[in-house]
């Protein structure tokens, strides 16, 4: 039986106990001194080059990695932060409501957006407009959702892994039972933006999750409410020739209760603000509860 493309370990620790990236596995002439072990454990491992592969229509580039010398004479140590699909198995059971295994892939099941109010989304302002509640809500969303949850848990595990391609192929997000790729559901706003204001020009729509760094906080100009800006590259444009920006928005500033260099993970219905016309465009999420956001990091 063919295997599953292996996910590449990304950190190798040389025979000087020297930690190496994977990127230094194409540096000539290379930095480490063979043999190479895991860069989690003990496994020997082997370096392999980057490549530029034939596949069908196009090529494929594979990024240098390193991998298991021999699976079977000596695999990852039990607990290796390196050990992917022990890893994978990990999230798979602390979330196992949220995300369905099919052979080789996994699924993280989307929950509408609507369903993610928690206990502490239903306690808003008295009639004078003070908050009821002001010690709960702190950086934004106390009400953790299973969904965004395992999201994020999904998305620092391919971080760790360096977003290989192959582990990322190893999820997709699944909506009213239609299945996502995975970078059709998650975006970084620092490098997705593009793709973001494309997807969000799709006529299909489903909830998306967006990860970015706050770099500015600030009121609604009329009084209530508070924006957060994610950082997005200068001069990102969408398909449609408008410069994209990534704002959250929530009329209540408890439920973005986030500082500047924050890294947030926003998950529902964005939609681009305005529709069309000018020459920038928001992709926007409107947080009507606290559990739309999470610190990432
Ligand atoms: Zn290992």
């Amino acid at each position: 039986m063919p295997e599953k493309e292996r996910v590449g370990i990304p950190r190798a620790r040389d025979a000087k106990n020297n930690l190496f990236e994977r990127e230094a596995v194409d540096e000539s002439p290379q930095p480490f001194v063979k043999p190479l072990l895991c860069g989690g454990c003990t496994a020997p491992v082997v370096a392999v080059p980057g490549s530029t592969r034939r596949s069908g229509a196009g090529s494929v580039s594979v990024i240098p990695y390193y991998r298991l010398k021999s699976r079977d004479e000596h695999d990852h140590d039990e607990g290796c932060r390196y050990h992917f699909d022990e890893r994978v198995g990990d999230i798979a059971t602390e979330y196992r409501q949220e995300i369905e295994r099919d052979a080789d892939t996994y699924l993280l099941i989307l929950r509408d957006p609507q369903s993610l109010a928690g206990p502490e989304d239903d306690e808003g302002e008295d009639n004078d407009g003070r908050e009821v509640r002001t010690d709960v809500e702190t950086a934004g969303g106390a009400a953790l959702h299973p969904t965004i949850q395992a999201a994020r848990a999904i998305a620092r595990l391919l971080r760790h892994f360096r977003n290989d391609p192959a582990a990322q192929a190893r999820f997709k997000a699944s909506y009213q039972g239609v299945r996502i790729a995975w970078e059709d559901f998650f975006f970084d706003a620092e490098h997705d933006a593009p793709s973001l204001a494309a997807r969000l020009l799709d006529t299909s729509q489903y909830p998306i999750a967006v990860l970015g760094r706050a770099t500015l906080v600030q009121p609604f100009k009329n009084g209530d409410g508070r924006s957060v800006h994610l950082q997005t590259p200068p001069g990102a444009k969408g398909p449609d020739g408008r410069w994209v920006n990534a704002v959250l928005r929530a009329s209540q500033p408890r439920f973005l209760g986030y500082e500047a260099d924050d890294v947030i993970l926003g998950y529902g219905n964005w939609q681009l603000y305005p529709e069309s016309g000018g020459a920038r465009v928001d992709a926007r999420l409107w947080c009507d509860v606290g559990s739309a956001t999470i610190k990432f990091e």
